[in-house]
């Protein structure tokens, strides 16, 4: 069988990988348009154990992954400078790059063709390939304006930039900061022991009004260096193609067309706060894979049954993940809360954290939430914080 895996992010590197190795005779070429060590972003988290999901496909990658992943207890939400911890939320993060090169260096060593700095134009390339998959991100090229996929997309208001510093943050911190332009969120993390991420966000009336529509990439930077002064403790914003962007929500009803599928971000995008969409684009690779497994070289019987899998999962998880986007296209009115009150409102934003569920997650942060309630009642606003 031929197979072309279009882009070579997360989840076409673990399709073709696991593909190969199950499948040795399958002819399997991956084509990215960028060269083998470029890369946009910085780091990416992953919410603790979430990828437990690899220990039955790949316990060797999750076991190379893990050593070289950072890792910590704890989330932190700093607002009016003060820090609320909540405890029972822990992460782990890694390198982008670092990521990829792990799974570049698996595909090499079974087999998989890869074609690094070419970028596939048309559909007309695969011409010869019983199964094409696109892997090819949020601006695919394989699912194209085809109308046979019917994708959707919302574009959110607020603008983000992703940057790295050389300030190594203890944990995942949302800090919110102001100023006469208007509100700022930036979610921040280390991905290495030595350089964090660092994701600025901010509304559509904030970023005009700072100019951060009109300047240079450079001032941009240094703009952002200002508001987050306090947090950066002297250290750059390190950019990496940070262009300011607009987040699109993008499904499709259909998956696949003929022999042509859609994993990862050319499937469905999640906003990052909820920190899945790499771990989505690893699932799918691994349930089309899984699909192979069942259904042979029935090319339209294992597409059928990837979807049949991982449509109800993956819906699940899309409501959560547009809940927890409407949040922060909010968020600059939920800044006049206190900050305890912020952070709560933060932790049961996607609707499906109750009270009890947090207190047995974050026992010491509910046991806060609690205080500061019951001061509240007492006539004591924000005694107890
Ligand atoms: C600011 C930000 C922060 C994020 N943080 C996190 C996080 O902390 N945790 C998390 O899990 N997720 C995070 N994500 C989401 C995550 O980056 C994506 O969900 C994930 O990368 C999807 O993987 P993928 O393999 O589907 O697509 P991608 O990683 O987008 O890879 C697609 C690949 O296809 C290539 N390509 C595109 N077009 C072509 C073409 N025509 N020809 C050849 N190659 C092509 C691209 O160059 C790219 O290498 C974040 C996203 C953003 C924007």
């Amino acid at each position: 069988m031929r197979v072309t895996v279009v882009g070579a992010g997360p989840a076409g590197l673990l399709f073709s990988l696991l593909a190969k190795r199950r499948r040795p005779a399958w002819r399997i070429e991956l084509i990215e348009q960028n060269p083998a060590n470029a890369t946009y972003g910085f780091g990416v988290v992953f919410s603790e154990g979430a990828l437990g999901f690899l220990e039955r496909d790949e316990p060797e990658l999750l076991r190379v992954l893990t050593a070289a992943m950072q890792a910590w207890p704890i989330q932190r939400i700093v607002h009016r400078d003060e820090r609320v911890d909540i405890d029972g939320s822990g992460f782990s993060a890694i390198g982008r790059l670092a990521l990829l090169e792990v799974l570049q260096g698996l595909c090499r060593d079974a087999g998989v063709k890869l074609e690094y700095g070419r970028a596939f134009a048309s559909l007309a390339e695969a011409a010869g390939a019983d199964l094409v998959v696109g892997a090819d991100g949020a601006n695919s090229i394989v699912r194209g304006s085809m109308a046979q996929f019917e994708p959707a997309i919302e574009l959110l208001t607020n603008r983000f930039a992703w940057y790295g510093t050389r300030q190594v943050f203890e944990c995942l911190t949302l800090t919110f900061r102001e100023n006469a332009d208007g509100a700022f969120v930036a979610h921040h993390y280390r991905h290495s022991p030595s350089m964090s991420t660092f994701v600025v966000e901010c509304d559509a009336l904030t970023w005009k009004k700072a100019g951060l529509d009109r300047v240079s990439d450079a001032e941009a930077r240094a703009y952002c260096e200002r508001v987050f002064a306090p947090d950066l403790g002297g250290h750059a914003l390190v950019s990496n193609k940070s262009v300011w962007r607009r987040f699109s929500l993008l499904s499709n009803r259909r998956w696949s067309s003929g022999n042509r599928v859609l994993i990862g971000d050319a499937l469905r995008t999640v906003h990052f706060s909820i920190v899945s969409g790499t771990r989505l684009a690893l699932e799918d690779a691994i349930a089309l894979d899984r699909a192979f497994g069942e259904a042979g070289e029935d090319v339209p019987r294992a597409l059928a049954a990837f979807e049949g899998e991982r449509r109800p999962i993956v819906e699940k998880l899309l409501a959560a993940a547009n809940a927890s986007s409407y949040w922060y296209e909010r968020f600059p009115e939920k800044m006049r809360e206190e900050p305890w009150r912020l952070a709560y409102d933060y932790m049961t934003r996607s609707g499906r954290m109750t009270d009890d569920r947090l207190r047995l997650m974050a026992p010491d942060f509910m046991a806060r939430v609690d205080a500061a309630r019951a001061a509240g009642r007492a006539g004591r606003p924000g005694a107890a914080c």
